[in-house]
Formats: structure tokens, C-alpha cells, sequence
């Protein structure tokens, strides 16, 4: 047996090996790498759902934006229930994240998307073909606004060399299409053993159809705003949930970044921006009015705007207890509600 040859056994035997065992590369491999904080977020988060009773949802990303590089990854969501999975949202570092809790790929059912900016869909393919790789059942299913079937099937085709390379090397089931199904008005997603999914169109020009979503699971009822502007229409549509999970912005704090941006040159001015920003998403102050207005116990504060760390938490609470009197979370990556 030449070098080459044991090298290359040696290398199937392991990855062969870490294939059939999701649980343990989800789990305990990805933590050696971690940077402690990271680490000890996820063995917090480890430790929660192995307690857990009843539905959980971990924040795996709370950043607003598609920017790289921050201790806050970009939007995305899982729920666990009754050891069933489902992801909201795939913004950069959902994969990590989602490893990072532990939860086994096979155990992921479904992954909804609230819409087709790139801080909420940029790693949707790379979670499909990492996850197949790492143990995700071939009959997984994604929601999401049209052209979310083109877009897969684009995806698909393009990681088709890819996929299909592995396949053959470790005798596994290609993953070759994926079961789609594009969401574009209000009412019910879908309904399994669970859970009951329904969607909600919400405001966030130019994008359209912008969602949002609600989970009703036997124990516990869990809504996401997703990008939007202050809407009734979220109110309703979280009535009476547990939880309200609403992006939130801080204006002042907006408002100092861009003038710190204009004063390194970049061309734009204060107030086109803040209309921008205004016309798409929501002061901090205002979700805690639409939490008031829906009547949850809990308001998880996520997709923060700006997503820097030297924002107080208490600060972000403050804003939002002016009109809402119930639990305030200032989500962070990994947190498990
Ligand atoms: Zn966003
Ligand atoms: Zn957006």
C-alpha cells in the first residue's frame, strides 16, 4: 500500500465516520476552534436545549446587515421541538451557528426565509449542502418569497459537480432537488406534527414580498417580525403569542454612524439616509409599542441596527419599555429563549 493510499483510507474512513455520526460533529467538533466566547456561548446554549422542556428557540445570528466580521452574525433563527428543527432565516454564519448549538442536522425539517436580502438568505444553499453532508434528511423543506424555487434550483445546478463528487467518494444519496414552497401572501405555510406555520406580507421597500412569520407549536407560540417598518399587521398577527421576536433600531446611534461614515467620505447625507433607514425598518421605541399592542409576555429585540457592541443592553431595553411592560430580551448569537 502506497502513502497515497493510506492517506486517502485514512481520510474516508474519518469523514465516513463523522458523516454517520451528525450528533457528534454538530456537537462536540466545532468547539475547538471557538474563540471563548463563542465557546462558552454555545456550551450555555448546549447545556439549555439538553434541559430543555417544551419548544426552545435559539438567536443564532441578531446583526442587522450584511456585514462580515462582527461579534453579531447575520439574521437567523432555530426553533427545536420535540427534536425537530426549523430555521428562520439564512444569513451568513447559520451554518456555524446552527453546528454550534449542537442540534443534529438530521434533525432539521424545514427552513423559512422572510425575504431575499442577502443578511437573510446569503447562506441558504451552503446550509442545504454542508447539512446534506453532515446528516440532512433528502425530504427537507424550504418556504420562502418567490423566486426561492429558481433560486434553489439555481443553486442546486450550480453545486451540482459538488455534490455529486462527494456523493460518489462516500456512497451517499446525491442531494438533487430540494422540495420548495414559494410563499407570497398572507395565511397558513404549512402544518406538521408540531408546528402550524403561517405568514404575513410586511413593509420593507423595495423588497416584495417582504414575511413575516408566526409558529404555533402545542406548547409555546413564537412570531418574527422579519424587515419591516412599525406595522399593526405584525401586532395582529402576534396576538397573544409568547414570544414577539421584532428587528429593532436605535436611531441616535444610527444617526452617529452616518456621520461618521459621511465624515470618511461617504457620499450620502444624513437625512437621505435616515429616510432610507426609516422607511424600512423600526425605532426601538415603536416595537415596543407593537409588543404592547399584540399583548406577548416576551419581546426578544434582534436584527439590531446598528449592530455594535457599545450599545447597552439597558439601553436597548430602555427604548422599548417606554410602551411595553413584559420581558425585554436584548438578543445575542446563541441565545436560547
Ligand atoms: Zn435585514
Ligand atoms: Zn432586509
Amino acid at each position: 500500500m502506497n502513502l497515497r493510499h493510506t492517506v486517502k483510507l485514512s481520510r474516508r474512513r474519518l469523514l465516513a465516520g463523522l458523516a454517520a455520526a451528525p450528533t457528534l460533529t454538530a456537537a462536540a467538533e466545532p468547539l475547538a476552534a471557538q474563540t471563548p466566547e463563542v465557546k462558552t456561548a454555545a456550551q450555555t446554549a448546549q447545556a439549555a436545549l439538553k434541559d430543555a422542556k417544551g419548544t426552545k428557540l435559539v438567536l443564532l445570528g441578531t446583526g442587522a446587515g450584511p456585514v462580515p466580521g462582527r461579534t453579531r452574525k447575520m439574521t437567523s433563527h432555530v426553533m427545536l421541538s420535540n427534536g425537530s428543527a426549523y430555521v428562520l432565516d439564512c444569513g451568513l454564519g447559520v451554518t456555524d451557528r446552527f453546528a454550534n448549538t449542537g442540534i443534529p442536522f438530521g434533525a432539521l425539517k424545514s427552513i423559512f426565509i422572510t425575504h431575499h436580502h442577502a443578511d437573510h438568505n446569503i447562506e441558504y444553499g451552503p446550509l442545504l449542502i454542508v447539512g446534506w453532508i453532515q446528516g440532512l434528511r433528502l425530504d427537507v423543506r424550504t418556504f420562502g418569497p418567490p423566486p426561492l424555487k429558481q433560486m434553489t434550483d439555481d443553486f442546486m445546478r450550480a453545486y451540482k459537480a459538488t455534490v455529486d463528487f462527494w456523493a460518489e467518494d462516500f456512497k451517499m444519496k446525491p442531494l438533487a432537488s430540494i422540495n420548495v414552497q414559494e410563499v407570497s401572501a398572507a395565511g397558513q405555510v404549512m402544518e406538521d406534527d408540531n408546528v402550524k406555520v403561517s405568514a404575513i406580507p410586511v413593509d420593507h421597500p423595495p423588497v416584495k414580498p417582504a414575511l413575516g412569520y408566526r409558529f404555533d407549536f402545542k406548547d409555546r407560540s413564537i412570531a418574527f417580525s422579519g424587515d419591516t417598518t412599525p406595522l399593526d399587521a405584525v401586532a395582529n398577527m402576534a396576538k397573544g403569542a409568547d414570544v414577539l421576536v421584532h428587528e429593532a433600531m436605535y436611531v441616535p446611534a444610527v444617526e452617529k454612524y452616518i456621520r461618521e461614515q459621511i465624515a470618511a467620505g461617504r457620499p450620502v447625507t444624513v437625512d437621505a439616509y435616515m429616510a432610507h433607514m426609516k422607511a424600512d425598518h423600526s425605532p426601538v421605541e415603536d416595537v415596543g409599542r407593537i409588543a404592547a399592542e399584540a399583548g406577548v409576555e416576551t419581546l426578544v429585540l434582534s436584527h439590531l441596527t446598528p449592530a455594535i457592541d457599545s450599545i447597552t443592553d439597558d439601553a436597548w431595553r430602555a427604548r422599548a419599555a417606554k410602551y411595553f411592560k413584559g420581558e425585554i430580551i436584548v438578543g445575542k448569537d446563541l441565545m436560547v429563549v
